[in-house]
C-alpha cells in the first residue's frame, strides 16, 4: 500500500504537535501513525487527500509550534492501516525538548471566566497551547514527574483530558484543576482573589508569586501607594513595570500594530510604550515611556478582572539581588516591603525575570531576554554547521551564557550583575544547569578579555587550555552578525559599536568604536577621542565627573568651574593629571552621561543608564524640528569631541532649548560614526554596517544612525540584546572560528 513518510522539523515537540496531527488525520481521512523522534516529528500516512493533509501541517500548526521544514518521501505500508495512532517515541536520545513559558491562551482564559467549577476562577488553568514550561522544569525529559507539578496527582477528570488526543489538554504536563491542582493563599481565609483586589484597591502593597518569581504589586493609579513602594524598596527613580489588560492599556497608551503584536506574543514581555501622562509620573520619573505587559497567567487575569485598573508589577527582590522565588524566602525578604503575600503551593523551579522589549522604527528589539524567550535556540549562520561545542560566558553586569551545539546557539536568560553574591551563585548554577539540559560537552570556552570579570575567571577555571578571550566590542559585532545570519565567509563588515565600557586590545578601556572585521578578526578603524574616567567606577555612577573631564579636555575648564562650582574639581583634576584612578576610555556611554550632566543631570544615577535615558527622552521632544548635528571632527580615525562641546556650550549660553541641544548631540554622534562606516563600505573594505553595543538600545540614536548611513546595507539587533546580554553569542562564534592551535 503506497503512502507518505512525512518528516516535520522545528519546534514541534512539547507543543501539542502529535494530537494536532492526529486531529488533522481525522479531518482529511488519513490513516497511519505519528511519533516523536530525535529529529522532530515523524508521520506515516496513507489516504486520498495526502496533499491537503501535508499543506495543513504548516498552515494550521498549533500556536506554540514553529515548523521549519516538512519533508515527504514515498512510504510503503505492508498492510494499509485502518486507524491513525499516536505511537511511542523512537530512537535513543529522543530528548523531548522543553519550550518557553507561554501566556494563558484565549481558550483557557474563557475557561477561567466560565462556569465549569473545575476551571472557573482557577488560577492554575493551562493547556497544550499555554502555561508554565521552563519555570517548572527540574530536568529532561520534559514530563510531569520532572516538573514542580509532579507532587500533584491528577484527578480522574484531568487524567481523562491528559490521555484524550481530541482534548486540548492531551499531554499538557502541568494540567490541573480546582479539584487536584495547586491552591492560592493570602494570609488566612477563602476568596483569595477578592480579598487581594480589595487590599490593592485600598492602597496596600502585595507580594505576588508569578511564573518566574515574585512581584511586588500595587495600584498603578495610586500615587501614594507607588511612593510607599519606592520608599520601602529603596528604589527612588528606576521605572516600575505595569500590568494591564487591553482595556487598561488602551486607556493609557496607544500601541502601534507592532507593539500590539509584541505585547500579545506568547512570551508576553514588558513592552515600552509612550507615556501619555494619565498615570502618575512617579512610575518612571524623567522618562517618556512606561513598560507594559499583559496578564500572562490565570492568576494575573483573575486579579486584573477584579481590580479593573493597571497594577505595578515590579520584581520582588532586595536591591541588586535576584528575584525571590521561594515561599519562605518571600516571607523573609519581602515581608518588610509588602503588606501581604499572595502565594501558592506550586514551586518555581527556575527564576526568570520578565523579558523587556521595545519597538523602534526598524522593528522589535529585545532589551532583556528572559521569561517566555528561553530556552529558544537560534540557528547559526551558514558556515558554522560543523563547529565544535562551545560555551561562552559573557560579560559582567548583564551576564548571560551561550551554548553552541549542532548548528544551534542557545543564549541563556538574563542573569544580571555578577558583583551580587546571589547572582553569582545563579550564574554558576545556570552554567551547570544549561549544560545538563542540553547534554552539552564543550570543547571550546570563551570569555571576555577583561581578567577582572567573574565570568572570565569562571571560564579560565573551567577551560584549561581551550580558552578564547574575546575583545568586548568584537564580540558585540559578532553577536550582531550572528543574529542576522551573516555567513562565516560573508566578508568584513563595519561595526559601529557604541557601548559602556569594555577592555580594548591596547589595554585601555573602549566603548565608542568603528571596527572593521568579521568573526575571525577585526581592526579598530576609528574611535571616539579617549577621556579619563575620574574616580574609576565612580565615573559610571556620577555623570558630572565625565562632564568635568571632557570640558577640561576641550579647553572649556572655565565652563566646568561655573557649572560644577560645588564639586571637588581640584582633587579630581590632580588625580587626572597624575593618572591616579582615572583610566582612559573612548566610551560612548560615558559621553552620553557627560552630555546629560551638561543638560542638568545632577548627582548620582540610581540605576544604570538613567542619565542617558533621560537625555534620549529629552531629545525625542524636539525630534519633529530636525536637529542640526553638532560637529564631531575626525582625524586619522580619532573622532575629536572638542568642536561638539564648544558648539553645545555656545548653545547653552544663548539659552537654546535643551531638548533641541539633546537632539543635536544625538545627530552629531550618529552622523560622525555613520560617515566613517559608510566610507568603509563605499571603499569596498566592508560589505555592510552592523550596529551594536548598549547605546543602540537608544531608539533615537539607532534611527538617526540608520538614516545617516543612507543606502548601505545595515545589520541591527532584533532577537538578541544590543547590550551585554547578547555578548556571549558573539563570543561563542568568534571562539568557534579560532584555530585550535591559537586557543
Ligand atoms: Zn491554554
Ligand atoms: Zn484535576
Ligand atoms: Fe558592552
Amino acid at each position: 500500500m503506497g503512502g507518505l513518510r512525512i518528516r516535520v522539523r522545528g519546534q514541534v515537540q512539547g507543543v501539542g504537535f502529535r494530537p494536532f496531527i492526529w486531529q488533522l488525520a481525522r479531518r482529511f481521512g488519513i490513516t497511519g501513525e505519528v511519533l516523536n523522534d530525535p529529529e522532530g516529528v515523524l508521520i506515516h500516512a496513507c489516504g486520498a487527500d495526502l496533499g491537503g493533509f501535508v499543506s495543513a501541517i504548516t498552515s494550521d500548526a498549533p500556536p506554540l509550534a514553529r515548523v521549519d521544514a516538512v519533508e515527504t518521501a514515498p512510504h510503503l505500508f505492508d498492510d494499509a492501516p485502518t486507524t491513525f495512532e499516536i505511537t511511542a517515541s523512537q530512537g535513543s536520545g529522543a530528548e523531548t525538548r522543553v519550550t518557553p513559558d507561554a501566556a494563558t491562551c484565549p481558550d483557557c482564559l474563557a475557561d477561567i471566566r466560565g462556569s465549569d467549577p473545575r476551571r472557573a476562577g482557577y488560577a492554575f488553568t493551562n493547556c497544550t497551547h499555554c502555561g508554565p514550561r521552563f519555570t517548572i522544569l527540574h530536568g529532561l525529559p520534559y514530563d510531569r514527574a520532572k516538573t514542580t507539578m509532579g507532587v500533584f496527582e491528577m484527578c480522574a477528570d484531568c487524567a481523562a483530558e491528559y490521555t484524550d488526543p481530541a482534548d486540548r489538554r492531551f499531554h499538557a504536563q502541568p494540567v490541573a484543576c480546582a479539584v487536584c491542582g495547586p491552591q492560592l493563599w493570602l494570609d488566612h481565609g477563602e476568596d483569595v482573589i477578592a480579598r487581594a483586589a480589595e487590599r490593592l484597591l485600598a492602597g496596600e502593597i502585595l507580594a505576588i508569586k508569578g511564573l518566574g518569581g515574585f512581584h511586588l504589586c500595587c495600584d498603578a493609579t495610586n500615587a501614594e501607594a507607588i511612593a510607599t513602594l519606592r520608599t520601602r524598596k529603596h528604589r527612588p527613580t528606576k521605572p516600575l513595570a505595569l500590568m494591564g489588560r487591553w482595556e487598561e492599556i488602551a486607556a493609557h497608551a496607544t500601541p502601534s500594530p507592532e507593539e500590539h503584536a509584541a505585547l500579545s506574543s506568547s512570551a508576553a514581555p514588558i513592552v515600552l510604550l509612550a507615556h501619555q501622562r494619565s498615570l502618575p509620573d512617579a512610575l518612571a520619573p524623567g522618562q517618556d515611556r512606561l513598560g507594559w505587559m499583559l496578564p500572562y497567567t490565570p492568576l494575573h487575569h483573575l486579579l486584573l478582572d477584579a481590580v479593573q485598573r493597571p497594577l505595578v508589577m515590579t520584581s520582588g527582590n532586595l536591591s541588586g539581588e535576584p528575584q525571590v522565588i521561594g515561599n519562605d524566602e518571600a516571607m523573609e525578604k519581602l515581608g518588610g516591603f509588602a503588606d501581604g503575600i499572595l502565594s501558592h503551593n506550586r514551586d518555581i523551579a527556575r527564576r526568570l525575570d520578565d523579558s523587556v522589549m521595545q519597538v523602534t522604527k526598524h522593528g522589535p528589539m529585545i532589551l532583556r531576554r528572559a521569561r517566555g524567550m528561553v530556552p529558544d535556540t537560534l540557528p547559526l549562520p551558514p558556515g558554522f554547521e560543523d563547529t565544535p561545542q562551545v560555551v561562552a560566558f559573557g560579560a559582567h553586569l548583564k551576564s548571560a551564557i551561550c551554548l553552541v551545539k549542532n548548528g544551534q546557539a542557545l543564549l541563556s536568560h538574563h542573569l544580571g550583575d555578577l558583583d551580587d553574591p546571589l547572582t553569582w551563585d545563579e550564574f554558576v548554577k545556570a552554567d551547570a544547569d544549561y549544560a545538563a539540559l542540553f547534554d552539552h560537552h564543550p570543547e571550546v570556552f570563551a570569555c571576555d578579555l577583561h581578567p577582572g570579570y567573574r565570568s572570565s575567571q569562571h571560564a579560565a577555571a573551567r577551560a584549561g587550555a581551550a580558552l578564547v578571550e574575546v575583545q568586548h566590542h568584537h564580540a558585540h559585532l559578532a553577536a550582531c552578525l550572528a543574529e542576522n545570519g551573516w555567513p562565516l565567509e560573508g566578508g568584513a563588515v563595519a561595526g559601529i559599536i557604541l557601548d559602556g565600557l569594555g577592555l580594548g586590545s591596547d589595554g585601555t578601556i573602549w566603548g565608542g568604536e568603528v571596527l572593521l572585521g568579521d568573526y575571525a578578526g577585526f581592526t579598530r578603524a576609528a574611535h571616539l577621542m579617549p577621556a579619563p574616567l575620574p574616580g574609576g567606577d565612580m565615573a559610571s555612577r556620577e555623570p558630572w565627573r565625565n562632564l568635568l573631564a571632557r570640558l577640561d579636555q576641550a579647553a572649556l575648564s572655565d565652563v566646568a568651574d561655573t557649572m560644577l562650582a560645588d564639586a571637588p574639581r581640584d582633587v579630581l583634576r590632580q588625580a587626572m593629571a597624575k593618572g591616579v584612578n582615572a583610566p582612559i576610555s573612548s566610551s560612548a556611554g560615558r559621553l552620553f552621561d557627560a552630555f546629560a550632566a551638561l543638560m542638568g543631570f545632577a548627582g548620582a544615577q540610581s540605576f544604570e543608564g538613567e542619565a542617558a535615558m533621560q537625555l534620549e527622552a529629552m531629545a525625542w521632544r524636539s525630534v519633529a524640528a530636525a536637529g542640526d548635528p553638532y560637529p564631531f571632527s575626525e582625524t586619522d580615525g580619532v573622532i575629536d569631541l572638542a568642536p561638539m562641546w564648544e558648539a553645545a556650550v555656545a548653545d547653552l549660553r544663548q539659552g537654546t532649548d535643551k531638548s533641541h541641544m539633546a537632539l543635536r548631540f544625538h545627530c552629531g554622534l550618529a552622523h560622525a560614526c555613520a560617515a566613517i562606516a559608510r566610507r568603509l563600505v563605499i571603499a569596498g573594505d566592508a560589505k555592510a554596517v552592523a550596529l551594536s553595543g548598549g547605546c543602540f538600545q537608544n531608539a533615537l540614536l539607532l534611527d538617526l544612525t540608520v538614516s545617516a548611513l543612507g543606502d548601505v546595507p545595515v545589520l541591527l539587533h532584533t532577537k538578541v540584546p544590543a547590550n551585554d546580554g547578547g555578548l556571549a553569542l558573539g563570543q561563542a562564534l568568534i571562539a568557534a572560528t579560532t584555530d585550535p592551535r591559537d586557543r
